[in-house]
């Protein structure tokens, strides 16, 4: 069976140590690589749709959660506070929230500055029974793609409708193939926050965003604080998780004591939107090794081009194509130990899109032997032409290796 586990360690993507801690993965260069070209297109991504990011620290005082109601509706699931002195304790944070109140909250806010996005990749933390922990499915520290949209209640419809459009945009881009959307409300029990009427009001909206969208309703499975849209996916094993959600949230904004000055100069208070457009990392990650098993499309591909000198001849043209490749930035390898063949074989193994043979004779004049991952290989062209074939497919972020004819 398919596990990311395995693959992770075949492909030195990421390692577990039980000294660093379970559910503590430490991301090798090859997975670091890939997660950066992840965070960059998301980062971009959210930079065209209005999104402002900002950064906030993984800890906070004690009373900024109890503030948040992080403390009273969801200590089970953080680490116990740190206690520096008697009137001075810290949190390791479950969520991102609190700090981007604090961004709204930072100055005066007008309501033309609304809808107001703030993003932010950032670090979280959540107490995981270590039964439960696996890999990057399941981990104690998450690296959350997060953003909060503070806007006014009749703005809430538009917000949503235009973050599912995200959602879809990234997943298509990744490769996610989601397995279903889920509403997910309050269940029985004491663990929510608000009255009555703006849960309503929260579901309605969610619904009418939903209106014509194959769904299903989960009672139980709402934040502590509203109701949301999940969009689940399943691994390899079966499980179901969430990858993507939109949160709707009237109850920080009072407790933070959120407000904006409205066209009549009155003031109002503005409604919390929080969504993630792929989930944490290590999550998405988890599904990606697996829905891949391990070929990522080239743009994230750890290694994007192995060049193969067929003997010592080629070395320094190998060299200097390489220099030239990372001059246009590819990620780019050379290996010239052990028989061709072998490291053929090597670079099927490590899943790399593009293998570049060099000859005698295509380094005498320049040209580069393509091989595409899967054995294809293309005839001889100007190495130019190869590198810019590859940073073509790059940069359209193209799940596949050539160009459409
Ligand atoms: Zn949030």
């Amino acid at each position: 069976m398919i596990d990311h586990r395995r693959l992770g360690r075949e492909l030195d993507l990421f390692v577990s140590d039980p000294l660093a801690g379970a559910g503590l993965p430490i991301w090798l260069p090859a997975g670091a690589a890939a997660r950066h070209a992840v965070e960059e297109y998301v980062r971009e991504l959210e930079r065209r749709s209005g999104h402002q990011h900002v950064y906030s620290p993984p800890l906070g005082k004690r009373e900024l959660f109890e503030l948040s109601g992080h403390l009273g509706y969801f200590a089970d699931d953080m680490f116990p506070p740190m206690r520096l002195s008697a009137d001075d304790e810290f949190v390791l944070r479950p969520a991102l929230c609190p700090h981007h109140a604090l961004v709204f909250r930072a100055r005066g806010r007008s309501y033309r500055e609304l809808p107001l996005r703030v993003a932010e990749l950032g670090g979280m933390y959540r107490s995981e029974r270590s039964g439960v922990l696996g890999g990057l499915s399941r981990v104690r520290a998450i690296s959350l793609n997060d953003a909060h949209t503070f806007c006014a209640p009749e703005q809430v419809g538009a917000e949503v409708a235009e973050i599912l459009g995200l959602i879809r945009e990234a997943h298509a881009a990744l490769g996610v193939r989601p397995a279903g959307f889920r509403l997910s409300l309050r269940g029985p029990g004491e663990k929510y926050v608000g009255d009555d009427a703006q849960w309503a009001r929260a579901e309605d909206l969610l619904r009418a965003a939903l209106a014509g969208m194959e769904y299903v309703e989960a009672p139980g499975e709402a934040a502590f604080y509203g109701p949301k849209i999940d969009i689940q996916i399943v691994d390899a094993a079966g499980r179901e998780s969430t990858i993507s959600t939109i949160q709707l949230d009237f109850d920080k904004p009072e407790r933070f004591d959120l407000s904006y000055t409205d066209s009549d100069g009155s003031r109002r208070r503005p409604v919390m939107v929080h969504r993630s457009l792929v989930g944490s990392m290590e999550r998405l990650f988890a599904y990606l090794i697996e829905v891949h098993e391990g070929a990522f499309p080239a743009w994230y591909a750890p290694v994007q081009l192995v060049l193969l000198p067929v003997d010592d001849g080629q070395v320094d043209a190998a060299a200097d194509l390489a220099r030239q490749a990372v001059d246009v930035g590819l990620r780019v390898a050379v290996d010239v130990a052990g028989s061709l063949g072998a490291r053929i074989r090597d670079a099927a193994r490590r899943r790399v899109p593009y293998l570049g043979v060099l000859g005698a004779r295509e380094a005498a004049d320049g040209r580069l032997a393509l091989r595409l991952r899967g054995g294809r290989a293309l005839d001889p062209m100007p190495a130019a032409d190869a590198l810019a074939l590859i940073g073509g497919q790059v940069a359209a972020r193209s799940a596949d290796l050539l160009p459409p004819d």
